[in-house]
C-alpha cells in the first residue's frame, strides 16, 4: 500500500505572507516569524538563554530562576519527586531534575496562571480537565514538548564528553521553531483567529488509576510530529500539537471503543500509537497566514484539511510495537494485527486492575509495561502480583 507523503511538519512555512505592513519573504530560507513580528522575543539556545521567550538569564542574573518540565505540584501529586525516567541514550534522569532555564516573568507571570489552572482542573477530575480552556491545555502541553526538547539539547550525549554532542542536536529546536512561536502566545504576543479550535487537536480518554506512583504517569511524544500522550492518575490526553483541530472528529473503532471505559497502561499507548499513526499518514504541511509586526502577530487559522490517511498495518505496526516495547513479530503476523481495545466487531475489553497483562497475540510475552515479566512470574489469572 502506497503511504501519503510526510514532510516534516513543524518547520517554518517557507513564505511568510504579511498583510499589515506589506512586507513579503521571498527568501528560500525565511528569517523566523520571531524575528519578522515579535522583535525581542526570539528562540535562543542554551543553559543562559530562557527557553521560553529567549532572554539572557546566566546564572547568578537575578531574573533567572528554573522552571519543571513537568511541574512540581504533579511531581508531588503523583508522588513522582524521587522517581527517574530513561532517557534517549538510556541514562536515567530524576523528574524533578527536568528543568529548564527560565526567567522571572514567564515563570511567574505568564505560566504560573496556566499552572494553576490546569491544577486545579486536575483536582476536579477528567471533565473539568477536558474543559480546560483550549489556550491553557496548549500552552500546558505544548510547554511540556518543548521544554523536553529543549533539556535534551542541554545535556551531552556522552557523560565523558561534557561539550561535546548534545543529547538532542540544537538542529532540531530550530526545526520546531514554528511551534516555539505559537509558545509566544503564553505572553498573549501572538494569537490566532479563530480562537477556537487553535493550534492543537485534543483526545480525552479515561484511565485506571493506581495507588502505586509508578502505574500513575505515561508520557509519549514523537521527535518527527509535534504529538505528545500524557497518562497523569485517571486522565488521559494525546494531543496533536499543531493540526488545527483536524482529528478531533476522527471515528474510528478502537479510539471510539476506548472511550467507553477506563484504560488500563497498555490500552492508553495502543490509542496513543493510533492517533500518532493516523496523525502521520495524514499530515500535509501548513502554510500560515500571519499578520502583525513590532511585536505582536496573529495567525489566521489555516483550513486543517481532512483527517484521513491510508491504514497500512504494516507501518503501524511498527509504532504499536515500539509504543508496547515488544518485537513487531509479537503483534502482527504479516497479515493481521491485535487490539487490546475491542472494537471494529471485537467487544469493549476492560481491565480490571492495572495488574492485569495483556499478552501479544502471535507470542507469549506481556505487552507494556509487562515487557520483561516472564511468563514464569505471572499468576495463573494472568496478572502481576
Ligand atoms: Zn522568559
Amino acid at each position: 500500500m502506497e503511504r501519503l507523503s510526510l514532510q516534516k511538519p513543524h518547520k517554518p512555512p517557507r513564505e511568510l505572507r504579511v498583510e499589515q505592513n506589506e512586507r513579503v519573504s521571498t527568501e528560500l530560507e525565511p528569517r523566523s516569524p520571531h524575528e519578522q513580528f515579535l522583535i525581542d522575543r526570539v528562540q535562543r539556545f542554551g543553559d543562559d538563554c530562557c527557553f521560553l521567550c529567549g532572554a539572557h538569564i546566566p546564572v547568578g542574573n537575578s531574573q533567572r530562576t528554573i522552571e519543571h518540565v513537568f511541574p512540581k505540584w504533579l511531581l508531588h501529586e503523583l508522588n513522582m519527586w524521587d522517581s527517574s525516567v530513561n532517557q534517549i541514550n538510556g541514562r536515567a534522569l530524576h523528574y524533578r531534575r527536568l528543568t529548564v532555564p527560565c526567567c522571572l516573568t514567564c515563570n511567574g507571570v505568564d505560566l504560573s496562571g496556566i499552572e494553576s489552572r490546569v491544577r486545579s482542573a486536575y483536582r476536579d477530575g477528567i471533565d473539568a480537565f477536558a474543559n480546560l480552556d483550549r489556550l491553557d491545555l496548549f500552552l500546558w502541553l505544548g510547554k511540556i514538548y518543548y521544554g523536553l526538547v529543549y533539556k535534551e539539547s542541554l545535556q551531552p550525549l556522552s557523560v565523558s564528553d561534557q561539550a561535546g554532542a548534545r543529547l538532542v542536536p540544537v538542529a532540531h529546536l530550530e526545526s520546531i521553531q514554528f511551534h516555539h512561536f505559537l509558545l509566544q502566545a503564553a505572553a498573549g504576543v501572538v494569537q490566532w483567529e479563530h480562537k477556537s479550535p487553535g493550534p492543537a487537536s485534543f483526545h480525552f480518554f479515561e484511565c485506571l488509576d493506581s495507588d502505586e506512583p509508578e502505574f500513575r504517569f505515561d508520557y509519549l511524544d514523537d521527535l518527527m510530529l509535534p504529538i505528545i500522550g500524557i497518562r497523569i492518575g485517571k486522565i488521559g490526553v494525546v494531543a496533536i500539537l499543531q493540526d488545527w483541530g483536524r482529528s478531533e472528529g476522527v471515528r474510528q473503532p478502537q479510539i471510539d471503543t476506548a472511550k467507553s471505559f477506563p484504560l488500563h497502561p497498555t490500552q492508553f499507548r495502543e490509542v496513543y500509537a493510533r492517533l500518532a499513526y493516523m496523525s502521520e499518514t495524514s499530515w500535509s504541511n501548513q502554510d500560515h497566514l500571519i499578520s502583525g509586526g513590532n511585536g505582536f502577530a496573529t495567525i489566521m487559522t489555516p483550513d486543517p484539511g481532512d483527517f484521513a490517511g491510508t491504514w497500512d498495518w504494516k507501518n503501524f505496526a511498527a509504532r504499536l510495537a515500539g509504543a508496547w516495547e515488544v518485537p513487531e513479530g509479537a503483534i502482527f503476523d504479516g497479515t493481521n494485527g491485535m487490539s487490546t481495545i475491542g472494537g471494529g466487531g471485537a467487544p469493549p475489553n476492560p481491565a480490571e486492575s492495572m495488574h492485569v497483562i495483556f499478552v501479544a497475540m502471535f507470542s507469549k510475552i506481556g505487552l507494556w509495561p509487562y515487557a520483561n515479566v516472564a511468563p514464569s512470574d505471572w499468576t495463573n489469572d494472568g496478572t502481576v502480583s
